[in-house]
C-alpha cells in the first residue's frame, strides 16, 4: 500500500501506532489498508479520498443515524424491525413532477435533486446568515452546495439536521460522516457519482424507496399527459396518479386572472363557461377526466374553510361581475367562495374521492421577496384563521345533503391539533372506517414534536389505529425516509407505553395496529385502482 492517509489519530485507538506520527498534535500517517480495518465501514470512502480525518468523537463511534434511531425500548425496535420498516409507501400526497418521473430525470449533483427548489433549506440558510446570491441566485452549483453544508451544523435541533443525515443515509449509504464544510467536498463527490447511476435516476429512486404509490398535485386544467404516459409505459411499478387541486377555481382576488383562469378551464373541457353553472359543469367535467385518469383525491390549500350563506342568484351575479374583470366586495368573496367550495366538494362525494383540506398557512407575507422570486420560496408561516365554526358549518352542510365525502383534515397551526381531533367525531357516520381524518403533521409540524403532538392529539381525541398515516408533501425525489421518520416515531411512542404497561406488551395486538397506520389502512381508505 503505498497510499498514505493523513489522519487526525484518535486517543481511544491504541493499536496499531500510527507511524511519522507527531502524537501530541494528534496528527499521524496512517497506511490505509491498517486504517480501513480500524475503520470498518469506511473502505468505500477511504478509496476515493486522499485525505481523512478522524477526530475523536464518542458519538462518531456509532454512527450518528444508527439502525435503532429514535428507537429508545426492545419494544420499540421490534415494533419498526417487525412490523413497519418493510412495508411499501403509499405517498397520497406530495408536489413531485410527473414530468420528472416520466423523463426519468437523472441529477448530476446533490445541488440539483437536494437543494434547488427546497425552501425549508433556504430559510435556514438566510437565517444563518447566507446571501441570498447563494441560495435562489446565481452561484455556482457546487458553491451553493458548500453554504449549505456550512449551515447544517448550526441546524441543531431543527428538523432540517435529522432529514438531511437521514437522506444521506438513505438512499445514498452515508452514516460515517456528518454534513459539514469540512466533509463537504468527500459527500459532495460520492453523491455525485451515484447520482449518475440508474439507481437514483427520479425512477430509480422510487424503486429503491419501496415507493408503491405516490399523489402528485395538479391543476384542473391540467392534460395529465405525463400521467398517461407513465401508465401507457408500464415500465414504473410505481403507481403514479393525479390529484385534483382546484385552488385557482376559488382565488378571486385579482379578477383578470380569475377570469383567465375560468377560460382554461372551459378550454380543457371544451365547454361553455359564460355562467356560474357552466363553470361549475366544466369544473366536473374535469373532475371526471382526472377520475378516469385514476385520481382519487382533491387537495385544498386554504386559510380557513368557507362556509358563508348564500343564494344562487347572489354567486351567478358574482361571477358575472369577475367575467367583467370587477373586483368582488369582500362579503361577495366569501360568499362565491363558500359556493364552490360547496360545489367541489359534493363532486368529491359523487365520484368517492378523499377530499383533503390543508389549513392555515400565512402564506407571501414578504412582497419584496415575493416580487423578486414568486411563491413558494420561503415566506409562508403559520396563520391564526377562524378554523372551528366554519369548518363544522361546511362539514355540517354536506352531511345534511348526504354529501360529505371521505375528507382529511390538516391543520397548520399546532394549537388546532385537538379542536380538528375532535371536529373528526361529529361526522363519522359508520360508513367507512376513518372516514374523516386528522392529517399527518403537516410543514412546519412535519417533526419530531409536531407528529408526536399530532399523533397524542389523535389517540386521546381520536382513534389511533384508523389513522391514514404519512405521506411526503415534498417537492424532492429525497424526501421519502419522512415516512421512515414518521414510523420510528411511532414505533418509539407505542414501544415505550409498552415498555410502562399502558398498552399491553403483546406484539400480536400493537404489531398489526403499526402495519396498519403505516401502509393497510391507507390501501384500504383510498381504493386506488379501483374501477
Ligand atoms: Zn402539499
Amino acid at each position: 500500500m503505498g497510499v498514505r492517509w493523513t489522519v487526525t489519530w484518535p486517543n481511544s485507538i491504541r493499536t496499531p501506532r500510527p507511524r511519522a506520527a507527531s502524537l501530541e498534535t494528534g496528527l499521524g500517517i496512517y497506511e490505509a489498508s491498517a486504517l480501513t480495518r480500524r475503520a470498518k465501514g469506511r473502505a468505500d470512502w477511504l478509496s476515493t479520498q486522499r485525505t481523512y480525518e478522524y477526530r475523536e468523537n464518542p458519538a462518531m463511534t456509532k454512527s450518528f443515524i444508527s439502525d435503532d434511531f429514535l428507537l429508545e425500548s426492545e419494544q420499540a425496535k421490534a415494533l419498526f424491525f417487525d412490523y413497519a420498516e418493510k412495508l411499501p409507501i403509499i405517498d397520497y400526497h406530495c408536489h413531485l413532477s410527473p414530468e420528472a418521473i416520466v423523463s426519468n430525470r437523472s441529477f448530476e449533483n446533490l445541488t440539483q435533486i437536494w437543494l434547488a427548489g427546497d425552501h425549508y433549506k433556504w430559510r435556514a440558510m438566510r437565517t444563518c446568515g447566507v446571501s441570498e446570491h447563494f441560495i435562489t441566485g446565481k452561484a455556482e452549483e457546487r458553491e451553493k452546495f458548500q453554504k449549505w453544508a456550512e449551515t447544517v451544523p448550526k441546524t441543531l435541533r431543527n428538523p432540517l439536521y435529522h432529514w438531511t443525515h437521514l437522506e444521506l443515509r438513505r438512499p445514498f449509504g452515508i452514516t460515517d460522516r456528518l454534513l459539514g464544510p469540512d466533509t463537504a467536498q468527500s459527500i459532495w463527490d460520492e453523491c455525485a457519482a451515484k447520482l449518475r447511476t440508474p439507481e437514483y435516476s427520479t425512477q430509480g429512486l422510487l424503486r429503491q424507496m419501496n415507493v408503491e404509490v405516490v399523489c402528485t398535485t395538479d391543476d384542473p386544467v391540467d392534460d395529465l399527459s405525463a400521467h398517461r404516459r407513465i401508465a401507457e409505459a408500464g415500465k414504473l411499478k410505481t403507481q403514479v396518479l393525479p390529484t385534483f387541486r382546484p385552488d385557482k377555481a376559488m382565488d378571486v382576488a385579482d379578477p383578470i386572472a380569475f377570469r383567465a383562469y375560468a377560460t382554461r378551464v372551459g378550454e380543457a373541457a371544451a365547454m361553455d363557461i359564460g355562467s356560474f353553472s357552466a363553470f361549475l359543469a366544466a369544473l366536473d367535467s374535469r373532475h371526471a377526466y382526472f377520475h378516469a385518469k385514476g385520481c382519487r383525491l382533491s387537495d385544498h390549500g386554504l386559510e380557513t374553510v368557507y362556509a358563508e350563506d348564500y343564494t344562487e342568484q347572489e354567486v351567478a351575479a358574482a361571477y358575472q361581475q369577475l367575467l367583467r374583470g370587477e373586483s368582488l366586495a369582500q362579503p361577495l368573496t366569501l360568499k362565491f367562495k363558500s359556493a364552490v367550495q360547496r360545489e367541489l366538494a359534493t363532486m368529491d362525494h359523487a365520484r368517492g374521492w378523499v377530499q383533503q383540506l390543508h389549513l392555515g398557512a400565512l402564506r407571501n407575507n414578504n412582497s419584496r421577496m415575493m416580487r423578486e422570486l414568486g411563491p413558494d420560496t420561503g415566506f409562508d408561516s403559520i396563520g391564526d384563521f377562524e378554523v372551528g365554526r366554519p369548518l363544522a358549518k361546511f362539514l355540517n352542510r354536506l352531511d345534511t345533503d348526504n354529501r360529505l365525502a371521505k375528507t382529511i383534515l390538516y391543520n397548520l397551526n399546532p394549537r388546532d391539533n385537538e379542536l380538528m381531533a375532535t371536529m373528526l367525531g361529529n361526522f363519522q357516520d359508520g360508513t367507512i372506517a376513518g372516514k374523516l381524518q386528522l392529517g399527518s403533521a403537516w410543514w412546519f409540524l412535519d417533526q419530531l414534536d409536531g407528529m408526536t403532538r399530532q399523533i397524542e392529539a389523535l389517540s386521546n381525541m381520536g382513534i389511533l389505529s384508523q389513522f391514514v398515516g404519512m405521506l411526503t408533501d415534498s417537492r424532492s425525489f429525497l424526501s421519502y425516509p419522512r415516512h421512515e421518520y414518521f414510523r420510528r416515531i411511532l414505533c418509539n411512542i407505542l414501544g415505550s407505553e409498552m415498555k410502562r404497561g399502558l398498552v399491553p406488551n403483546d406484539y400480536t395486538l400493537v404489531g398489526p395496529m403499526v402495519g396498519d397506520i403505516c401502509y393497510h389502512n391507507a390501501k384500504r381508505y383510498f381504493g386506488f385502482g379501483a374501477a
